[in-house]
């Protein structure tokens, strides 16, 4: 074997090596096609910060179209989105979208059992009607499940208008 066998912009070391292969792939595979990519990939793209300008906003399509994705045990799409703050603080839009997508999904969740309907007054921060729980019980089981799937601490209060219950974001300011 002899130097030529690499590239010269293959910076090879036996520690780096495996590291540097690793980044070459991600690249590969972040020039293909979007159409072309699968959710794994394109999940993988953004979990590595790879443009994130182009991925974020394609795994949120995923995410809305209701693809089913099995990410791994350890992994799952919404923790990923999750550490991307940073992109989403400099992008409103798809901070929001975001944000829609996770509502939606651990109210979903939270409908499974039954104790809630959409209030008919109170709105939240994009405007869809918040959920009324019948009891303050019911709204803090539901607070329960989706601050566990997430980073969001969330209250109950009394809703203004009906005989029911809402919540929000402990840490709004
Ligand atoms: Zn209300």
């Amino acid at each position: 074997m002899t130097e030529d066998d690499f590239d010269d912009d293959w910076d090879f070391s036996p520690f780096g090596s495996a590291a540097e292969a690793r980044k070459r792939a991600l690249l590969v595979t972040a020039g293909k096609p979007a159409h072309s990519l699968s959710p794994i990939e394109i999940f993988e793209l953004v979990k590595n910060s790879v443009h994130l300008e182009k991925f974020v906003p394609l795994a949120l399509d995923l995410i809305e179209a209701g693809r089913d994705f099995d990410l791994g045990p350890v992994e799952d799409e919404w923790r990923i989105l999750e550490r991307q703050h940073e992109y989403f603080r400099q992008h409103h839009n798809q901070r929001v979208r975001f944000e829609r997508l996770s509502r939606n999904r651990y109210s979903l969740r939270a409908g499974d059992v039954g104790v809630y309907r959409k209030c008919g007054r109170c709105t939240d921060g994009v405007g869809e009607l918040k959920n009324l729980y019948s009891t303050k019980e019911a709204a803090l089981s539901a607070a329960a499940k989706r601050s566990a799937a997430t980073s969001l601490r969330l209250e109950a209060y009394k809703c203004p208008h009906q005989d029911g219950w809402h919540l929000t974001k402990a840490d709004r300011v």
